[in-house]
């Protein structure tokens, strides 16, 4: 049994606030581990203890897996949550924490070494009965004309993907069979270099597919359930930018019927935590893409339409306890939405660290608010550009829409930019609105509007 009274919170910004609020919510104690930046972070103000542990580089401070069990030891924290980003999906960090006779609030490295090479996944997920996108099956050989006759099986455009990829990095979309050989070569030198793997695979490009995740929660006694979906088709970069709650549009037989193969997978693969299984929707069916095991950025949507605390269970989990909801018990209510606020200009997107000058929070009916920022805190350049989060909820998709725009004109940011402005025209753009747009909405808008503007 993994009885803890300490939690460490081994990351930074908003995901460490909103892990500090659930350790609290649960009578915990927690401790903040923060780099030189990072000194006047929220949470670190809030925690029962914190500690420097290195420079602002990441590398040097929140990516050091021995620098964070030391401050473990130093304040006598006995479980670690990792938040996203940074170490969350490290294998080899999960197992050093069990090994140092802590608690990893998260899966074990067995479980995310697997789900975290892309082609094992894929292999996992098919085997549970899950669909994946039609694609090489495993790791491409080296052989060009073995790779040809997959390509010809697979067609064009096709994808090339790194199976250790990750954060919209180490892909290439091949158009034709003349590009092919170039593009798995630029893809493995690329994958080797910010991976440390050179595997890629192959896959059909899907041309206007919608992004639709299911997030599961699995505890140690096997029991697994699934929270509905969400929808994060609004991409930049392959980056989200808004995700919203339930899917618009989508017949709930068919989500239902893919949330039980979800849960079943993870009954098969003995997964235990939080975690979410991607898929690409496309002409009425799900290609599963990858899984990601944590809890993601965009989890408050999932946390308002199901009354779920996330964060707490996935801390329950840790503990040894039972899920505290059963699958028949899960009811999606009403509509939410959340906008990732980023310090960048909303239309150029260069990153704006400097100091908030004034910072005034929205509120009202159906609006939650996750940040870490206040007036005088300076947004360091080291770091993800994510400031805020906001999200609404509503009895309808129309409503939620209606407080978020309220919201975003109430949400006052001075001193740095951010993409409020962005966001607050995205909320009026008739495809948005209409619900139900592909991955590629965003950028041909954006790609319309500076042609607009020139
Ligand atoms: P990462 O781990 O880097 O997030 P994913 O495999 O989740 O990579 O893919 C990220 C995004 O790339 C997806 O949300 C989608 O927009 C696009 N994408 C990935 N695979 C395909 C595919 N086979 N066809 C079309 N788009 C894809």
């Amino acid at each position: 049994m993994a009885d803890f009274d300490t939690v460490l919170i081994a990351n930074r910004g908003e995901i460490a606030l909103r892990v500090h609020r659930a350790c609290k919510a649960l009578g915990l104690k927690t401790v903040a581990v923060h780099s030189d930046a990072d000194r006047n972070l929220r949470h670190v103000e809030l925690a029962d203890q914190a500690i420097c542990i290195g420079p602002a580089p990441a590398a040097q401070s929140y990516l050091n897996p021995d620098l964070i069990l030391r401050a473990a030891q130093l304040t006598g924290a006995q479980a670690i949550h990792p938040g996203y980003g940074f170490l969350s999906e490290s294998a080899h960090f999960s197992e050093a924490v069990a090994q140092a006779g802590l608690v990893f609030i998260g899966p074990g490295g067995a479980a995310i070494r697997r789900m975290g090479d892309k082609i094992v996944a894929k292999q996992a997920m098919k085997a549970a009965g899950v669909p994946c996108v039609r694609g090489s099956d495993g790791a491409l050989p080296q052989d060009a004309s073995q790779v040809l006759q997959l390509a010809r099986e697979t067609g064009f455009p096709l994808i090339i993907k790194a199976a250790a990829g990750g954060g919209g990095r180490g892909m290439r979309v091949v158009a034709k069979e003349s590009e092919l050989l170039g593009a798995i070569a630029l893809t493995r030198e690329e994958a080797a270099r910010a991976f440390g793997s050179d595997v890629v695979y192959m896959e059909q490009f899907l041309q206007k597919p919608r992004h639709i995740e299911i997030q599961v929660l699995a505890d140690s006694f096997g029991n697994a359930i699934w929270l509905g979906e969400r929808d994060c088709s609004m991409q930049r970069r392959h980056q989200k930018i808004i995700e919203e709650a339930p899917a618009p549009g989508v017949p709930r037989d068919l989500i239902a019927k893919l949330g039980e193969q979800c849960v079943q997978a993870c009954r098969e693969i003995g997964y235990v935590g939080a975690g979410t299984f991607e898929f690409l929707f496309e002409a009425g069916e799900f290609f599963f893409i990858e899984m990601n095991t944590r809890v993601q950025v965009e989890h408050p949507v999932t946390e308002w339409v199901t009354g779920v605390d996330i964060v707490v269970e996935q801390v329950r989990i840790a503990q040894g306890k039972p899920l505290s909801i059963r699958q028949e018990d899960v009811r999606i209510e009403g509509h939410a939405v959340e906008c990732r606020i980023n310090a960048e200009h909303p239309w150029r997107f260069t990153p704006s660290p400097g100091e908030v000058v004034q910072w005034i929070a929205p509120g009202g009916p159906g609006v939650r608010v996750e940040s870490h920022l206040y007036a005088g805190y300076t947004v360091p350049p080291n770091y993800d550009s994510l400031i805020a989060k906001l999200v609404v909820h509503g009895r309808s998709r129309d409503q939620a829409l209606a407080r978020m725009r309220t919201a975003l004109d109430e949400m006052d940011i001075q001193g740095i930019d951010s993409t409020i402005p962005l966001q607050r025209t995205l909320m009026d753009e008739p495809g948005f609105v209409s619900g139900g747009v592909d991955i590629h909405h965003l950028e041909h808008w954006l790609g319309a509007q500076a042609q607009h503007k020139e």
